[in-house]
């Protein structure tokens, strides 16, 4: 049985899934693997895939479990995911959790800690409009919240170049926050069932929050 962690990280548009997801990564040697990225890219190389999750991502809905698990399989067979991984943004149904169930009990694995980060929906607009990341290696900043320590040119890589999502809209981020509260909030009862869930406080400062994960996750891999 290999030792490597399995940490999923639940919260609504906003929460900071992405910001915390980097920070562990770089704290603990784990992976990262965020299906709205991998779900971007395979929009745009225009696979089939791609082509039947844009209009459903551009609209702020969820993109059926077939397509995401097929995307989300192939990446998990990728080596480097056994130093063990942070799912950003998955699983979101429970349809989904079952199949990640499955698919870790395949492989001799179980879930080290499901990490919900709590915040007001109030907040969540704000967070999503003000977002926008590195083009080159998509550090996460935020006009307001976390801006780069010299304006215009990237912390991590400088680069002087940036993109924002076109789904980081208010109309969007409505539907977006309805899905997450349908769909995905349930996973939080799924999760306490089984007794792995941890609860978050996330309207705190980044570093505040990245303090309250990092203590979970040295429980989890110490
Ligand atoms: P998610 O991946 O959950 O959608 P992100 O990590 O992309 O969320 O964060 C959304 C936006 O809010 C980003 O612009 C990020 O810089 C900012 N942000 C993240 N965490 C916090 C926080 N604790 N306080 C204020 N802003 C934050
Ligand atoms: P956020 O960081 O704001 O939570 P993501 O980048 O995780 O957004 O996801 C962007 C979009 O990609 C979602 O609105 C949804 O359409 C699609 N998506 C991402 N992950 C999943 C998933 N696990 N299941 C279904 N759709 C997903
Ligand atoms: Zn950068």
């Amino acid at each position: 049985m290999t030792k490597s962690a399995v940490l999923i990280l639940l919260g609504p548009p906003g929460a900071g899934k992405g910001t915390q997801a980097r920070m562990l990564e770089e704290k603990f040697g784990l992976v990262q693997l965020s299906t709205g990225d991998l779900l971007r890219a395979a929009v745009a190389a225009g696979t089939d895939a791609g082509k039947a999750a844009q209009a459903v991502m551009s609209a702020g809905g969820l993109v059926s479990d077939e397509i995401v698990l097929a995307i989300l399989k192939d990446r998990m067979a990728e080596p480097d995911t056994a130093k063990g991984v942070i799912l950003d943004g998955f699983p979101r149904t429970e349809g989904q959790a079952a199949a990640l169930d499955d698919l870790l009990a395949a492989q001799g694995q179980s879930i080290g800690a499901a990490i919900s980060l709590d915040v007001d929906d109030a907040a969540m607009v704000e967070r999503v409009s003000g977002r926008y990341t590195c083009a080159n290696c998509g550090e996460g900043y935020h006009d307001s919240f976390k801006q780069p320590a010299v304006a215009g040119v990237c912390d991590k890589c400088g680069s002087t170049e940036f993109k924002r999502r076109a789904d980081d809209n208010a109309e969007t981020v409505t539907a977006r926050l309805e899905a997450y509260h349908k769909q995905t909030a349930p996973l939080i009862t799924y999760y306490e069932g089984k007794a792995v869930l941890s609860r978050v406080d996330a309207m705190g400062e980044i570093d505040r929050v990245a303090a309250d994960l990092a203590a979970i996750v040295t429980r989890v891999t110490g």
